[in-house]
């Protein structure tokens, strides 16, 4: 049988607990962490580079017009189940968002997240909730042209979990 340690066992475990993304409307599955998971704190998105079948690619291609991405354009991401809007994979960037092209960029506030083995429904984002914030950083990192604060997001991620829980 498997000897490795329980994941509930507290410790450094607890930092790479996985986390299920769901849709935030629906809580369909859409995505979970251990696909390669970036963030960009300007555009308030967390990119995954593969998701459930769960998420739809919209067919119609759309051209930025904001100062963020200008230049860019995307397919729109839906729900499957609830045809919510998730978020958007990019098909032309510039080269600043070059990292999030042909990936699944999701909306933080379209989202709800699952903290597995958490015993919570929602789990908070807090830093010390988030497995591997150190793996994440070093996805920002490679965002080289993107100054992100990663703790000042997820405080931002986590005030809209209480938000949207109260
Ligand atoms: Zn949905």
């Amino acid at each position: 049988m498997d000897s490795s340690p329980p994941l509930r066992e507290k410790k450094d475990s607890f930092h790479d607990l996985p986390i299920v993304f769901q849709c935030e409307n629906c809580r369909t599955i859409i995505g979970d962490s251990f696909a390669s998971v970036s963030s960009n704190s300007t555009l308030k998105m967390v990119t995954l580079d593969r998701v459930t079948k769960k998420v739809r690619i919209r067919d119609k291609l759309v051209s930025s017009s904001h100062t963020t991405d200008l230049g860019s354009s995307y397919n729109p991401l839906a729900c499957e189940t609830c045809n919510s809007d998730l978020g958007r994979i990019y098909r032309t960037t510039t080269i600043h968002l070059d990292e999030l092209r042909d990936k699944f960029s999701l909306y933080v506030d379209r989202l709800s997240c699952y903290q597995i083995g958490s015993e919570e429904q929602k789990a908070s984002l807090s830093s010390a909730a988030i497995p591997s914030v150190h793996y994440l950083q070093q996805q920002i990192i490679k965002l080289q042209a993107v100054s992100v604060s990663l703790n000042g997001r997820l405080m931002e991620i986590e005030d809209r979990l209480k938000e949207d829980s109260s």
